[in-house]
């Protein structure tokens, strides 16, 4: 008779966990100030009165947030045009998700979604026991969707699309999306996360708010983090349908979205064209980046989000050398691709000054 094996201290898909490896950041070398294109995040400060109300709120932190959030719950609402009773808040999107994959996933289900996408899919699929299922992104850095809807599972419980998509910035076509849906049961929620939607250009792309009420098992992610500049003090939201949006409520741990944070949310909504303005201002950035990349002689993929990717094949370490030597943070994954921010221009300038460079130098080739 053969003894069950012992149980351990920790579970044993929480043993097997890659260690976290921290970026390497920028540092200041010949003089010159770092420059952080590595975290997809705004460049631009809060707006003074996003901080004038986080500043008040800070007054009263010896009292809990409101649980609800109500009043953000409400603005949330009126700015998607759904009811409160189809938003959910939580401290950041990955916060969301991770409680998306706890209601929907565990041991011996299967979580799909594309690969290279974001790095936080594998984690929260392996937190709760589920198997990831990766597909291949196809030669154009984009969703291979007929190859996703032929891996589809009777273990299948979660299908993650991340559009655009981090880190290569390509968006999905709603046609696409639409043929996709054909092929996806009921009893499997997809998930789009739209963590850079403000930054799209184009009507043909996939607008998760227009999309979820015509599926009963799709609900739309979305954040602060990236066009609304509040990446530091955690805020994401799901919209989709009452019976998913109640297990999220009903779910999570009291008072995750932090009184400040609300209240900065708040004023940021009221203050939405102003900062709409500045994601115009990234977009175009983004174009003239795209551009003179072109013209150096990159081949890169239009991106859709406030970021670029590009591949460099044998010559991705020697790129990654001149960044640092610039005091330029930029994200690289693997020996694959490196994932730059769209900055301030002066910053995006940084980082164009060193792919003339590294393009001119025959050496790095
Ligand atoms: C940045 C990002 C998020 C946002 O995460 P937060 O937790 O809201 O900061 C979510 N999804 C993707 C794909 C992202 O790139």
């Amino acid at each position: 008779m053969s003894m069950p094996e012992e149980r351990g201290l920790l579970l044993p898909w929480i043993e097997a966990l890659p260690p976290y490896v921290p970026g390497r950041p920028a540092e200041a070398s010949s003089g010159l100030v770092p420059v952080k294109l590595s975290s997809n995040e705004n460049p631009y400060a809060p707006l003074p009165s996003v901080i004038e109300a986080a500043v008040a709120a800070l007054q009263a932190v010896n009292r809990y947030p409101d649980p609800q959030a109500a009043e953000l719950v409400q603005g949330l609402a009126t700015l998607c045009g759904v009811a409160p009773e189809n938003v959910a808040v939580g401290p950041g999107s990955v916060a969301l998700l991770q409680q998306l994959a706890q209601v929907t996933s565990s041991v011996g289900d299967e979580v799909l979604f594309a690969w290279r996408s974001f790095e936080a899919y594998p984690l929260v699929t392996v937190l709760n026991g589920a198997t990831p299922v990766t597909v291949p992104l196809t030669d154009h850095e984009e969703h291979d969707l007929d190859e996703m809807a032929r891996r589809i599972s009777e273990r299948t419980s979660l299908i993650l699309l991340c559009t655009p998509n981090n880190p290569t910035g390509t968006a999905l076509a709603a046609a696409a999306f639409h043929r996709f849906m054909e092929s996806v049961p009921t009893n499997v929620l997809v998930v789009i996360d739209e963590a850079y939607a403000e930054f799209v250009r184009g009507s043909h792309f996939i607008d998760g708010l227009r999309e979820w009420r015509a599926y009963p098992n799709v609900a739309v992610l979305r954040t602060f983090s990236k066009a609304y500049g509040l990446a530091g003090l955690r805020l994401g939201y799901v919209i989709g349908h009452q019976d998913l949006i109640n297990s999220l409520r009903r779910s999570t741990v009291p008072f995750t979205v932090p009184s400040i944070t609300q209240a900065a949310a708040i004023e940021s909504l009221r203050q939405r064209q102003q900062l709409l303005a500045r994601v115009e201002s990234i977009v175009e950035e983004r174009t003239r980046v795209l551009e003179a990349l072109a013209d150096l002689g990159l081949n890169v993929e239009p991106s859709q989000a406030n970021f670029v990717w590009i591949r460099l094949g044998a010559r991705h370490q020697a790129f990654l050398d001149a960044c640092h030597e610039a005091a330029l943070a930029v994200r690289p994954y693997g020996d694959e691709g490196v994932r730059i921010t769209i900055g301030e221009p002066q910053e995006n300038n940084r980082f164009l000054g060193v792919v003339a460079d590294f393009m001119a130098d025959p050496q790095s080739t």
